[in-house]
């Protein structure tokens, strides 16, 4: 396809990672939480983002929070000096020295780590910054009050710097949400006394709990300009900017008669006679496979583009749209399937569930490019 709307020379599937976004959803965060320091978290390749968008969009944040030790590795060949929190902590205690080495803070949430903290501390390396995860009410990580002040004062003992931090369960209860305040209460009364910073909104919390933000916010997904609820009319006044365009193209097109039936196993059937494009994005791209027939995806058109309802089940390497309103559309037109122009939480809403999946979920044979 020469005239390529994405200028590509393979198939026509890109996400692009907008960094400009990404400045802008950080800076949202900086007028929701402006006197909190923020761990922008990037778990899951950046929510599928890539490292490497991440790091450049993000660069003005006070830290960056992920799981995995290698990729705090690969921050700090790529530069970057800032903070790096491990929000598991380390799984085994033979990453402890490497975690020193990369100066990574450490979230702690089990007797386990505690153990092999006391024990590496004992060897007499520099104490590390330590965020001890409370379990109030979300029975996920993290001791429960009873215990909670044990393993503070343990690890304060040991000699390292102790900080306070908590997660959320239901923050994406907008208007009022009852745990949040409960756990909040617990978690206050359970570290009344003890020095050291807090940290407790994740992007709910940021968004609709103002007064539980903490010293330190983790903003994950409204940093990537989707919502922590899966629906985008949550977060339409937000002012928060889609990260990721997934664009293809139209690579076929089908005149249909009325009763003719599209793909696999015939679902949509065309009620009238209709011209059906067919992109070049599939499962196997990460696009949700139980994606219901009317599902939008966007259509260039003119300067304009429309969006145009899915059809029929998506396949691993297609999907069928009714080009109805597109009458222009052609082999070759440019498509998206989510981004600015289509919110990939709508997209979300028509396979059950939300956009954090389908974000993290862009396969790996999509090609990124970092805008
Ligand atoms: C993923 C995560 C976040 C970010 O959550 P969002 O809903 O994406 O804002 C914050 N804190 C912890 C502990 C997390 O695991």
């Amino acid at each position: 396809m020469g005239d390529s709307a994405n200028g590509l020379i393979n198939r026509p599937i890109l996400a692009s990672i907008h960094t400009a976004a990404f400045q802008h959803n950080l800076n949202r965060v900086r007028e929701l939480a402006p006197e909190s320091k923020i761990w922008s978290v990037i778990k899951a390749r950046a929510y599928g983002h890539c490292f490497d968008a991440a790091l450049k969009g993000l660069a003005s944040t006070d830290g960056f929070a992920l799981l995995d030790i290698q990729d705090a590795a690969w921050l700090r060949q790529h530069g970057w000096k800032g903070r790096i929190l491990l929000l598991e902590g380390f799984f085994h205690e033979n990453e402890l020295s490497l975690a020193q080495e990369l100066a990574c803070d450490l979230v702690v949430h089990c007797e386990a780590q505690v153990e092999w903290l006391e024990r590496f501390k004992a060897k007499n390396h520099k104490p590390f910054n330590v965020f001890l995860k409370m379990n109030t009410g979300m029975n996920r990580l993290g001791f429960k009050p009873d215990n909670y002040r044990t393993a503070f004062h343990r690890l304060h003992a040991a000699g390292y710097h102790m900080h306070h931090m908590t997660h959320f369960a239901n923050a994406d209860q907008i208007d009022q949400s009852p745990t949040v305040g409960a756990q909040q209460e617990l978690f206050n009364q359970t570290i009344e006394g003890l020095e050291g910073s807090t940290s407790l909104a994740n992007s709910a919390a940021i968004l609709w709990h103002r007064n539980a933000l903490g010293d330190w916010v983790r903003p994950g997904i409204m940093l990537y300009g989707a919502s922590p609820t899966g629906l985008h009319a949550d977060i339409k006044h937000a002012n928060l900017q889609a990260v990721m365009q997934l664009h293809s193209e139209i690579i076929d097109i089908q005149d249909l008669q009325k009763g003719d039936r599209i793909g696999y196993g015939g679902r949509y059937e065309a009620t009238a006679a209709m011209r059906v494009g067919i992109v070049a994005c599939g499962y196997a791209d990460g696009y949700p496979r139980h994606a219901k027939d009317g599902t939008p995806v966007w259509v260039a058109q003119g300067n304009e583009g429309v969006v145009c309802p899915l059809v029929g089940r998506v396949s691993m390497d297609m999907l069928a749209i009714d080009l109805r309103k597109a009458p222009n559309a052609r082999i070759g037109t440019a498509v998206q399937l989510w981004g600015d122009k289509v919110p990939v939480d709508d997209v979300a809403q028509m396979s059950d569930t939300i956009g954090y999946e389908l974000l993290c979920a862009v396969a790996p044979r999509v090609p990124v490019a970092i805008k």
